[in-house]
């Protein structure tokens, strides 16, 4: 097998990278096989690389490397974990221009928004950096001389399973706390967008973790996911990715009762009342559903605006509509880039289509002008007179196509956004803050934001009710992902036969 040094090497101005190799056990790969797929730039439908394809043979000697060091690392003091991370996040921060590129060339964000991201990153290594030595278990009183309490212990070798739109935060925002917390890692990148991952590991080497903490497997969902999924000595699996996938995904951890974190899929509300600022409500409206091009799992798909103020809001959302500059994504002033495949073009074209049959297309709907040839460019797309059971209204597209709905009573209005399978977020604009707050606390969501739009943060915990998810990422109540209670219980007395009478439920 031949290894290398580095795991790519990129050529911005060709937009390509060379010598793309995986990461197992501190080292850079091909697959064992030798088979590797190719991985393509959504600006212009080229090939960027040729990446290593892993199949079950790679994951067992990737979980294998986990596992050999899982109980060194657990051991390894919380403030040298700590340390490792820090020096991740400056190394991040010191390589941010060419994660940025490789981000942007290999998912579409446009660059600027790529950097801003990539900007971002060390705040997640600095905060679960800075909760290593903090995070424990808790003393309990129980009846009798006794001390019982409970350690919070890592689960062992965890499993990353990641989606292609947000590649590199959606990998460090569970792999952070997973190595703040004593666990070791196999991540398994989208197979669309796994060049960020694998520039990220060579970051994790010169960072000084030890071999086999931090590993990088490559390939296609149905055979290095599953087969990552499936492993028996895989203890926690963090999914993030449709909600299709990741009923699979717990199906295939309940065999080997792995605990599961679920990132799933959305269809999330925008909902504006009559006394928004409108201008606001519009901006929110479309951050909501043209961010990433649609490509975000809290996307406001579904656009509830009160029937007083209706017309007004498509006025001022069709004028602010046509500002947006949708484009190449290393073009300057590009707002919107390319959605990131052939695959994910063809889908959200075929929901346009059906739209056609469901509503009336109110904005957009083709091909925005001037976009590359051979890039994966679609307008957004509103569509109005759209009925809540409309399957555009109903499932996740994942492209930069809403809905607008307007609503009259609140009991209506909550009635209309909770009948969905999906419960992941919901975005409220107005001005009576009491009208506000009764509507977020009957909404089935797991998060709210209040006269804003989304924007993620290390310290608030994400994630989705009903089928949108299980287990919460970020926060500090992310740590019950990545750790398990041990209950320790110490009798006191001189000796066990003169002790205090013994309290509890005699099993
Ligand atoms: P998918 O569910 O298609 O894929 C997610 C990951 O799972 C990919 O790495 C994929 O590999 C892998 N995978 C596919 N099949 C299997 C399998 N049988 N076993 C194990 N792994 C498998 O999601 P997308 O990549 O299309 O991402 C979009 C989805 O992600 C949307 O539904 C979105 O809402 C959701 N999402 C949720 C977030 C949240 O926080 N709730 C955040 C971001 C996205 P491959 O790429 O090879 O198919």
């Amino acid at each position: 097998m031949s290894v290398t040094t580095h795991a790519l090497t990129l050529d911005a101005d060709a937009r390509t990278a060379d010598q793309v190799a995986m990461f197992v056990d501190g080292q850079f790969v091909p697959a064992a096989a030798g088979a590797t797929f190719p991985t393509v730039d959504p600006n212009t439908g080229r090939t960027i690389a040729e990446v290593p394809r892993a199949d079950g043979t790679d994951v067992d000697r990737a979980v294998a490397a986990a596992k050999r060091v899982a109980v060194e690392w657990q051991f390894t003091d919380a403030i040298a974990r700590a340390a490792l991370l820090r020096n991740l996040a400056a190394l991040v921060t010191e390589h941010a221009d060419e994660l940025a590129r490789l981000e942007a060339l290999d998912s579409g964000h446009y660059l600027a928004k790529a950097s801003e991201l990539m900007g971002a990153i060390p705040l997640w290594l600095d905060y679960w950096a800075s909760l290593a030595d903090k995070v424990g278990g808790r003393t309990i009183e129980v009846p009798g001389n006794k001390l019982s309490f409970t350690l919070l212990e890592p689960l062992g070798v965890t499993a990353h399973i990641v989606p292609w739109n947000y590649p590199l935060l959606i990998m460090v925002r569970s792999c952070a706390p997973a190595l703040a917390l004593g666990n070791t890692c196999v991540v398994k990148p989208a197979e669309d967008t796994s060049l960020s991952a694998l520039k990220f590991a060579e970051l994790v080497k010169e960072a000084g973790f030890p071999d086999g903490v931090f590993n990088v497997v490559t390939g296609f969902g149905t055979e290095a996911g599953a087969s990552l999924a499936a492993h028996p000595d895989v203890a926690g699996i963090t999914f993030t990715g449709s909600t299709e996938t990741g009923k699979t995904v717990a199906k295939l951890a309940a065999d080997h009762v792995a605990q599961v974190n679920l990132e799933l899929g959305g269809k999330s509300p925008t909902i504006v009342f009559p006394d928004a600022d409108l201008d606001d409500a519009v901006e929110a409206a479309v951050q909501g559903f043209c961010s990433h091009t649609g490509q975000v799992c809290v996307a406001g798909t579904r656009l509830f605006v009160h029937a007083d103020v209706r017309e007004q809001f498509l006025q001022k959302l069709t004028a602010r509509l046509e500002q947006t500059q949708v484009g190449d994504g290393f073009a300057d002033g590009t707002q919107m880039g390319p959605l990131v495949s052939q695959k994910q073009y063809d889908r959200v074209r075929d929901y346009i289509e059906i739209g056609k049959t469901e509503g009336t297309l109110h904005y957009g709907g083709g091909r925005p002008a001037g976009a590359p040839e051979g890039g994966y460019f679609v307008e957004p797309t509103v569509f109005v007179d759209v009925a809540h059971d409309a399957r555009i209204a109903r499932e996740e597209i994942f492209g930069p196509v809403a809905s607008v709905h307007s609503w009259s009573t609140e009991d209506e209005l909550v009635e209309a956004v909770n009948d969905s399978i999906y419960g992941l977020f919901a975005v409220l604009l107005g001005s009576d803050i009491k009208k506000l707050l009764s509507t977020a606390r009957r909404l089935q969501v797991g998060g709210v934001m209040i006269n804003d739009w989304f924007g993620e943060l290390p310290m608030t915990p994400h994630g989705g009710h009903k089928q949108s998810g299980t287990g919460r990422e970020e926060g500090i109540e992310a740590v019950h992902g990545y750790t398990q209670v041990k209950h320790v219980s110490v009798n006191l007395d001189p000796s066990l036969r003169a002790g205090s009478d013994w309290a509890g439920a005699p099993l």
